[in-house]
């Protein structure tokens, strides 16, 4: 469900995103024709259905499209009979409640004809009054913005009773938004690409893509009138009346709730098991606001103030699991992840309550402006949906055209920072497939097949396709090459990073060579090629040590394989233990001392490699041929570079273990050189210490004996500190002189503010009707403390707050206290003496 090598498209839209290539001409297909079942999640980009999604009874966000494809063999007049053949008699549709589509043509820059072929067919198969022209948003099909497309014809179908299909004939209510009038298949004519101009241009071949959503087509034939009355839902829905005890078909916002909640656990469980965890970015972002609005449609309609989601996920990996094993395979994992953002999230409505109501509270008129509920909505990820129904509860007005203003500032702000158009290609030689040869060379003579500029907001760049190439493509967690193109003469341009899109692998550059006609040198930086190999092997060895020492749970969920560290990401529950890492980082390093020789297979069929113990990654895609890497008895499959040996590896160091999700850990790690590095500057860090420890033959022991020597040491004070105040406070108590009554000292003490309290306070239990004034210097600042008895303060109102504020003039500082006790502060020392004497005044 996942697309991640296509920089135009975050999800699986349609069931063509994946047969792309073959429509472009890029590559080739094994087989000319296929049928297939594809998930699809429409959140976002051209086609989002989310805001649809539990308010209508036939939208999903994840669903399954059922498809039957031709690349460059039979066209319309096979598809569409075929369609016809299928519904009406294999399924036994009654061809009464069908009506079709085709394309009336468009007379903007596109200059498109009606579609007469298909509608020549169709007009062989039903009545002219069942059949529908549509205009180009309906029956013209595009995936994005670019790409393959083409017209298409659509099969609706007109599920009312019979007294409905009285009162208004079908045909008027085809694409008007009807729940019982719905599309349930597309056949589309893929026979255009549109280019990133916005042009069309026609396709090398012509082919077929059509889809048909496995949901409605159930609903069709289990003769009910809404996706979720099928058995892909109502398992669910009643596990769902379980846990909140509320009934479903009751009122019209718990019924939205509930199938908001039914239909977005699939999408999430789904995503999870592919290997997308919810995130604050990118898809796992969509990810997170996709359960998100599941976890609010249910606090706020049904009242669901826990964690309760995560536990649909047993009912729905044992109705589903038959088919697709990751549901049963990564069941755990789903519950944990689903209820730990569960919980989370609830935290934060919970907050975002607090906060709405202090802010109803505190206004003065009855208001809530559009930054506060964009403030809601963006720092504490409170929906605006549940401000506005709060508001309302409550008599208050939203202001949500100044909230949609904010948002849209957002928005422009964040394009802004990540806007890129990429200029179309342009041609150099006619290459049909283009080969990696990394593996076996890192210097190949090159022709370039293709490039184009493109636009981002750090500048321009180009992007360059070679006929064939050593440069690795980011994948699989490895980063991409670097290197150079070297023309004939010697004229060098750098290649900064290699990515693969699609099928394609792009060379990225930031200038192009003179003559791009020319034969070049493509030449990868093998310096860091074997940095980041090294790495990549230590990854497999660190996933069989896991799983070795911590169980065979242990599944990656990640990895980052670059030049100077590898990281790699893991299920397990709790931390992995010190002596676990270790156990772990001994196992990796003995597989390295073993010197095992790599052993590469290329073109395995994918079964025999699993049968042979090979480790297959979920959500990665697989094609029948894989490539498995094997290091003794470490087995994988992967398309990235390794070291011929792992003697090579040198030496595998873990610098950190940690959590990056609920149920998930993170190690991270070095080898090779970065290890080498790192040993020798710990050694100079190391030597260092022993320098300044007086060149001690044993560090350890000479700092265990400072450690000792200090402790003592500082007995030792503590102890010589509290006769010297008790000496100090004996000599004071013989200063005290005896003025009107009362016992009054004025003296300039060495300690500091807390040693100064201390000693006034011990003074005061000893001697009644005191005023004490001390002062000290303490790092350059000057300090006061007065202290006055509590029954003095009383009778003479005397206020040592006030004293020391007016005496905190001659240190030029301030502060303040209790009238029996207070404490100033300022930065000349030398008017501490006169402070003392103006004290003096106070008693007179
Ligand atoms: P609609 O107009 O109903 O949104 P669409 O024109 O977006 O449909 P297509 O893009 O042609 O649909 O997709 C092909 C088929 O996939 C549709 O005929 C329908 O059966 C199914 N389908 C499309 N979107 C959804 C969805 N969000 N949930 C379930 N099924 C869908
Ligand atoms: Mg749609």
């Amino acid at each position: 469900m996942v697309i991640k090598d296509d920089p135009t498209l975050m999800f699986t839209n349609a069931g063509m995103n994946q047969f792309k290539e073959y429509f472009l001409g890029n590559s080739t297909p094994k087989s000319k024709r296929v049928t297939d079942t594809q998930k699809c999640l429409r959140v976002s980009g051209k086609h989002n259905d989310l805001e649809e999604v539990g308010h209508d009874t036939y939208h999903h966000t994840m669903f399954e499209m059922l498809g039957n494809w031709s690349f460059g063999d039979y066209f319309k007049k096979e598809a569409i009979n075929w369609a016809w053949e299928l519904l009406t008699e294999v399924f036994q549709i009654d061809p009464e409640m069908l009506y079709v589509s085709v394309f009336e043509g468009t007379d903007d820059a596109d200059n498109l004809s009606l579609d007469t072929e298909a509608l020549d067919i169709w007009k062989k198969i039903v009545p002219e009054d069942r059949i529908i022209y549509g205009n180009k948003k309906d029956n013209f099909w595009e995936m994005g913005d670019q790409g393959p497309c083409g017209p298409c014809s659509e099969i609706h179908i007109d599920i009312r009773s019979a007294e409905e299909k009285e009162k208004t004939p079908g045909r008027e209510l085809v694409n008007k938004d009807h729940p019982q009038v719905v599309e349930i298949w597309n056949l589309v004519f893929m026979q255009y690409n549109r280019k990133a101009n916005g042009s069309l241009e026609e396709l090398p071949a012509k082919h077929i893509d059509t889809g048909m959503g496995f949901e409605r087509l159930c609903m069709v034939l289990q003769k009910k009138t809404s996706n979720y009355d099928t058995d892909v839902f109502t398992p669910i829905i009643s596990e769902i009346e379980r846990l909140t005890g509320k009934k479903y078909g009751v009122s019209i916002t718990d019924d939205i709730a509930m199938r908001v909640i039914a239909d977005h656990v699939r999408a999430v469980a789904f995503s999870i098991a592919d290997g997308q965890l919810p995130s604050n970015t990118g898809a796992g972002y969509v990810i997170r606001r996709i359960l998100r609005r599941a976890i609010r449609y249910g606090f706020t309609f049904l009242n669901t103030k826990e964690a309760f989601i995560f536990e649909l996920i047993d009912v729905l990996s044992r109705q589903m699991g038959s088919a697709f094993p990751e549901l049963i395979a990564q069941k755990g994992l789903m519950e944990n992840v689903i209820r730990e953002e569960e919980n989370s999230f609830l935290r934060t409505l919970e907050q975002g309550l607090v906060l709405l109501e202090k802010l109803m509270q505190e206004a003065s008129e009855k208001q809530i402006s559009g930054e506060k509920a964009f403030e809601l909505y963006d720092t504490y990820g409170f929906p605006i949906d549940l401000t506005a129904l709060i508001a309302r509860e409550n008599g208050f007005q939203l202001d949500q055209a100044g909230f949609e203003k904010e948002l849209q500032k957002q928005k422009d702000r964040s394009r802004a920072a990540t806007q890129v158009t990429a200029g179309d290609w342009i041609e150099q030689a006619d290459i049909e497939e283009q080969a990696f040869v990394g593996y076996d060379e890192l210097e190949t003579e090159v022709k370039i097949a293709k490039f184009r500029k493109v636009q981002t907001k750090k500048g321009e760049l180009f992007q360059i396709v070679l006929n064939k190439t050593p440069f690795y493509p980011e994948g699989g967690g490895q980063v991409g090459d670097k290197g150079i193109l070297m023309s004939p003469e010697g004229v060098v341009i750098k290649i900064k990073d290699t990515k693969k899109e699609n099928n394609l692998i792009i060379h990225f550059t930031d200038k192009l060579p003179q003559n791009p006609d020319q034969s070049f040198k493509a030449i990868v930086s093998s310096e860091e090629r074997s940095r980041t190999a090294s790495n990549h092997t230590a990854t497999h060895l660190l996933h069989q040590a896991l799983r070795k020492v911590l169980g065979t749970h242990v599944e990656q969920k990640g990895s980052l394989v670059k030049s100077d560290y590898l990281r790699f990401d893991f299920s397990h529950f709790g931390k992995v233990t010190p002596e676990e890492l270790e156990k772990v980082e001994n196992f990796v390093n003995a597989r390295i001392r073993e010197q095992l020789q790599l052993e590469e297979q290329r073109n395995m069929a994918y079964q025999d490699a699993i049968d042979q113990g090979a480790i297959a990654l979920f959500g990665e895609k697989y094609g029948d041929d894989v490539r498995a890497i094997r290091f003794g008895e470490s087995m994988e499959l992967c398309g990235g570079t390794h070291v011929k040996n792992t003697a090579e590896i040198w030496y595998f160091k873990i610098m950190g273990e940690s959590s990056v999700a609920s149920g998930i850990r993170r190690i991270e790690a070095i080898t090779g050189k970065a290890a080498m590095e790192y040993f020798e500057s710990q050694e100079q860090m190391l030597k260092e210490i022993r320098e300044n420890l007086k060149n001690a033959k044993d560090p350890l022991k000479a700092v265990t004996s400072l450690q000792e020597e200090n402790a003592a040491l500082k007995a030792e004070v503590a102890e010589l500190l509290s006769a010297k105040a008790k000496n100090l406070k004996t000599d004071l108590k013989a200063e005290v002189d005896n003025i009107n009554g009362l016992n009054f000292l004025s003296k300039k003490v060495d300690l500091d503010a807390a040693g100064m309290k201390d000693l006034a306070y011990q003074l005061g239990d000893e001697i009644e009707q005191l005023f004490v004034l001390l002062g000290s210097e303490k790092d350059g600042k000057a300090l006061l403390c007065c202290y006055i008895s509590k029954d003095l303060a009383a009778t003479k109102n005397l206020n040592a707050g006030q004293i020391v504020r007016e005496l905190g003039k001659y240190i030029q500082g301030g502060g303040g206290g209790q009238a029996f006790f207070a404490t100033a502060g300022g930065k000349n020392p030398a008017g501490i003496d006169q402070a003392l004497q103006e004290a003096k005044k106070y008693i007179d």
